[in-house]
């Protein structure tokens, strides 16, 4: 597979460090409030990498962290803690908000076929590591204790930044609006590792240390989380966008000053949904959740649908409009699969292997799942009988993830189905029709108002009244 490397700037071929296993990281939630879906695209897109490794024959190990402590309210080390702020705000205790809103997030995950990462790890459960990794940084003189905190010395890397050529006076900390100096670093992009000191006096989780009692900073976290789990080389790590800087950069600062070699070779982001006015964030703006969209009658595998359109190195805009218009999409895909015959005939093998490798080739280019799901139009228009269209259907949405013959059989079974309680249903249709010739229009009215709240749209026409479940 070819992949966008963030950190060479270019797609380069694929190559994991162990011949035919890969492993990932993934920057997981902070659970101080629900996902949105912003968020939840880059973990649909993350999700759809993995797919496709794993389709591609690969021994996929994917690792994610929860994010319950030490991410504070800005990306500097200065602010107000997420965590405590969630748990302020909702009058519960900050493990409580953790726990509430982790389950949140893989409930919302299941319902868009996101599946459950082989390890998922709370970073308060890895403190004894954070203190290892630090505790070896100030050794070899990468950190320095400095008002009662431990930081990390960016001056001592030959290359700090990684991603962007960004511009140093923009990202400096001291310098963004809003964020105040913090006088004991040595230089501008140190961040800190372990906190005894904050300007908050009341961060809820604190554990003893070499330093004094305290808490981690946000980056340690997924450095420790992954190297425990995934070694001292890391294939890939994904996030959205916004973590490459300062997360995903501190993060190769401390694992590379730490293990004395490179650690990650390819870095995946995802770029942000936004919404007309501005990237869609936990913290301000317009906050759109699985559930909000459930409320307003859309399955959240539209969402997914709608996210697989578009490719994941470009901005998504959100609007009710574009949602609307992949719901229509996807039902219309829904129904064409329900359409394919069950005849059992056999497979066309040879068809079908031609189909895969288009999908593979489609997908296989820095995951292109636009075209992916082109590769599925493909297959329903091939000349090929309905067997083989079914099984190349199944076997893409193994990467895909838009359950296409679950749906499809529903469809069908629901077509189906003798009408549940149609024989009501008709019997009001006919006092409807005597309540019309009896020239009563309010009970007519009133009929069909009831018809409505039951779900049932009627329709007159000269043939009579027809009605159908909306
Ligand atoms: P958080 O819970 O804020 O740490 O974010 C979880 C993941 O969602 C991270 O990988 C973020 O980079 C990503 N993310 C945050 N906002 C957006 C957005 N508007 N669009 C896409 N991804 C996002
Ligand atoms: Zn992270």
């Amino acid at each position: 597979m070819k992949l966008y490397n963030s950190a060479s700037h270019q797609k380069e071929e694929f190559v994991p460090h162990t011949p035919g296993k890969v492993s990932m990281y993934t920057c997981g939630p902070t659970v101080y409030h629900f996902a949105h879906i912003g968020n939840l695209r880059s973990y649909i897109m993350e999700d759809v990498l993995e797919k496709f490794l794993r389709y591609d024959g690969y021994d996929v190990k994917r690792v994610m962290n929860i994010t319950d402590v030490g991410h504070l309210a800005s990306d500097a080390d200065t602010g107000e803690d997420k965590m405590v702020k969630g748990a302020k705000r909702e009058h519960k205790s900050v493990l409580e908000i953790a726990q509430f809103y982790t389950d949140a997030f893989f409930a919302d995950c299941r319902k868009l076929n996101i599946k459950y990462p082989d390890v998922v790890q709370p970073a308060t459960g890895m403190i004894d590591d954070y203190i290892k990794v630090i505790s070896k940084l100030l050794d070899t003189g990468y950190a320095y204790f400095a008002g009662g905190n431990v930081y990390f010395d960016t001056s001592k890397l030959k290359q700090y930044y990684v991603f962007n050529d960004h511009d140093e006076e923009d990202l400096a900390v001291g310098v963004r609006e809003g964020v105040e100096e913090d006088l004991n670093k040595r230089n501008k992009n140190d961040f800190v590792l372990w906190f005894t000191k904050s300007k908050f006096e009341d961060q809820a989780l604190k554990w003893d240390s070499p330093w004094g009692v305290g808490y981690p900073g946000w980056h340690i976290e997924c450095s420790c989380i992954s190297m425990k789990y995934n070694g001292e080389y890391l294939d890939i790590h994904c996030g959205g966008i916004d973590n490459a800087f300062p997360h995903h950069t501190n993060e190769i600062a401390q694992s590379e000053a730490y293990l004395g070699h490179p650690w990650c070779k390819y870095w995946m982001h995802v770029h942000h949904l936004n919404t007309n006015h501005g990237k869609m964030s936990k913290s301000s703006g317009e906050f759109l959740t699985v559930s909000l969209l459930e409320e307003k009658g859309y399955d959240p595998l539209v969402y997914r649908f709608f996210c697989l359109q578009s490719h994941y190195r470009k901005s998504l805009i959100f609007s009710w409009e574009n949602l609307d218009n992949a719901k229509t999409a996807y039902d219309k895909l829904v129904s064409r699969v329900a359409a394919l015959s069950d005849d059992p005939a056999p497979v066309d093998e040879a068809a079908a292997a031609k189909y895969k490798a288009a999908f593979i080739e489609a997908v296989g280019n820095d995951l292109n799942t636009s075209l992916g799901v082109t590769a599925l139009y493909d297959v329903l228009k091939a000349d090929v009988n309905d067997a083989t269209k079914r099984a190349l259907i199944g076997s893409f949405d193994q990467v895909l993830g838009l359950d296409l013959l679950e749906k499809a059989a529903a469809l069908r079974e629901k077509a189906s189905a003798p009408a549940e309680g149609a024989e009501e249903i008709e019997a009001l249709i006919t006092q409807r029709l005597e309540a019309k010739k009896a020239k009563d229009w309010a009970k007519a009215d009133a009929i069909r108002d009831q018809l409505k709240a039951m779900g049932v749209e009627i329709k007159d026409s000269k043939e009579g009244t027809t009605w159908t479940r909306v």
